[in-house]
């Protein structure tokens, strides 16, 4: 059910994509079609704000997340389009290291974000005057301090969090009493969901993103799309 506070909530987030859409074009929502983006793409779609939508096929997705996708296009009748890695540069990522060389070490894992991720996401966000995120504070140590406004300086355009401050029960509560689709995996215990060899199911009591490279300490478990935030502390 939808109470007072999320229907504020709800009035926030709306006028900061029409801030982004109308303010700051070209505007565009970058979806991982979590639960997060699956209310935003939900928001933009009743608000018919001119905002595109897309999301980074890494090669390492859920067969659920690629199905997620094919049901969104089809209940919103939208686009979302795919970005996805240099086929050159990936294999010889590949080739040199191993497909599961994101396991041996740090450094090779963040260079297979940075192949699959980063640098896809830097072609979608080339040109655009904001980029929407499904990011949220409570998720993380990592996202505590996320703003619903900034400049972002890695990308050169403004970043919009429209749900900064909700919950996790706020973004169930709305996608429930929405009817919103959502990825099957979250019934599963998936709480975030990335790439497949990535990502776990969460145990009771363990923080939103505990499941993401759950191998690592904590402070690292970012793939390198926001560093102003996660990795410099200086959004
Ligand atoms: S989440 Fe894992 S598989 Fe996906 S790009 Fe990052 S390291 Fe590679």
């Amino acid at each position: 059910m939808i109470g007072q506070d999320l229907v504020a909530r709800i009035d926030t987030a709306r006028a900061l994509l029409a801030e982004a859409a109308n303010d700051y074009g070209p505007a565009v929502l970058a979806s991982s079609m979590g639960a997060e983006d699956m209310v935003l793409i939900d928001l933009i779609s009743r608000d018919r704000l001119p905002i595109g939508i897309f999301m980074l096929d890494t090669g390492r997705l859920h067969g659920e997340t690629l199905e997620l996708v094919e049901r969104t296009r089809a209940r919103y009748r939208i686009d979302i389009d795919i970005y996805r890695p240099d086929p050159a540069t990936l294999d010889g990522y590949i080739a040199a290291n191993g497909v599961d060389a994101i396991f041996t070490s740090i450094d090779l894992r963040k260079e297979c974000c940075r192949i699959r991720k980063v640098e896809p996401l830097l072609r979608a966000l080339a040109g655009k005057g904001s980029w929407v995120t499904g990011l949220r504070r409570s998720q993380s140590v990592t996202r505590a301090g996320i703003p619903e406004k900034s400049w972002d300086t890695d990308h050169g355009l403004y970043k919009f969090s429209p749900l900064a401050a909700w919950s996790s029960d706020d973004v169930w509560d709305y996608i429930r009493d929405r009817k919103v689709p959502a990825n099957p995996l979250h019934d599963k215990g998936f709480v975030s969901i990335g790439c497949a060899p990535c990502t776990r199911a969460v145990r009771p009591g363990e923080d939103e993103r505990a499941g993401r490279w759950w191998w690592e300490n904590a402070e690292n478990r970012e793939c390198g799309l926001h560093p102003g935030y996660f990795e410099r502390g200086n959004p």
